[in-house]
């Protein structure tokens, strides 16, 4: 068992600005990341509300300086997923898919993970064509891609394929819950084709190992075909690995100032990379006091 002072899960922009403040207090902070550092950043099309970035910056762009300033500051990143979570009178006993390790304090910057469709079945031969992030997906040309969604992310990821491919979004209602300019820039595009009011009702291959989804729309049936079919329709908060006892218990755990929850994980529909980058410093800073007051 590995005794550490902090550590920290997930390395997306909450647990990376709570690693670097700390760095600052001289606490070495230990970061557990199960895929990728940035976390979902690199979807983003542009960050136009993030400062420092008068022109926009792109998520992928923003992730690299991420990564930079992070080895900049040295610190330990390993590249394990949390799977289960339990605490103890003085410690956090934090067990991974590779090794085991105690904590005085615990930073959840966990983010989200997307809900799954499951209005229909979708054959399991499919699933190399079926995605919920867009980032696989940045590199194709030429390709036909229909999103599911009609939230910011939907819009978003559209933008972002639409440079070099055609792109449908469909939406099972009339309105949407996306930011005007998304969905103005959406509607001013050649290659995004934005459909209301339809639900898929069968999801299915068809030939050359395409996509096909059969409709409805308030106008009847309606057969669409795709190279890949891309989700966005909503996010949940990434904690599955809390003990059953540790989920009831959060909120007092949190009271005891040894657990603090950062960035979108705990955010609702406030998900914003400035927001959780707040958090992560807050987090450092409130775990800094602690310590001080522990040491008087
Ligand atoms: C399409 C799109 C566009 C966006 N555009 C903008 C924008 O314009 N402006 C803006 O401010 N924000 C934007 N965002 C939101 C922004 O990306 C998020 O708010 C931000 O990434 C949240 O940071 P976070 O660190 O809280 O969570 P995340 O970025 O989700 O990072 C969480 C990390 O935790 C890791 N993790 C999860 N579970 C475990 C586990 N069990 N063990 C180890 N690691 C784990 C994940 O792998 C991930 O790396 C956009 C998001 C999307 C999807």
């Amino acid at each position: 068992m590995k005794i550490k002072d902090v550590i920290i899960i997930g390395g997306g922009p909450a647990g990376i600005s709570c690693a670097i403040q700390l760095t600052r207090y001289d606490i070495e902070p230990l970061i557990l990341e199960k895929e990728k550092l940035g976390g979902l950043l690199v979807n983003a099309n542009y960050l136009e509300n993030y400062l420092g970035f008068p022109r926009g910056i792109k998520g992928k762009d923003l992730t690299e300086l991420l990564k930079e300033q992070l080895k900049k500051h040295k610190i330990n990143v390993f590249f394990e997923e949390v799977m289960t979570l339990v605490s103890n009178k003085d410690f956090f006993e934090v067990t991974t898919n590779k090794s085991s390790y105690d904590s005085k304090f615990l930073v959840i910057a966990s983010g989200t993970k997307p809900k799954e469709f499951k209005e229909c079945p979708i054959p399991d031969k499919l699933a190399p064509k079926i995605f919920y992030e867009v980032y696989p997906l940045i590199d194709l040309k030429n390709k036909k891609i229909v999103i599911v969604g009609a939230g910011d992310a939907a819009f978003d990821y559209a933008l972002n394929l639409s440079r070099e491919n055609k792109v449908v979004i469909l939406n099972r209602s009339e309105s949407s819950n996306c930011l005007p300019v998304l969905l103005r820039r959406a509607r001013e595009s050649a290659e995004i084709d934005y459909i209301k009011n339809i639900k898929i009702q069968r999801i299915s291959s068809s030939y050359g190992d395409r996509v096909k989804l059969e409709c409805l729309t308030p106008e009847g049936s309606k057969n669409i075909e795709a190279d890949f079919l891309l989700f966005a329709i909503g996010r949940m908060p990434c904690l599955d690995f809390l003990s059953a006892e540790l989920s009831r218990e959060v909120n007092e755990v949190k009271k005891n100032s040894r657990m603090y929850l950062a960035g979108d994980v705990k955010n609702g529909i406030f998900r914003q990379t400035a927001i959780a980058v707040g958090d992560g410093i807050m987090s450092a800073m409130k775990i800094y006091n602690k310590i001080k007051e522990e040491e008087k």
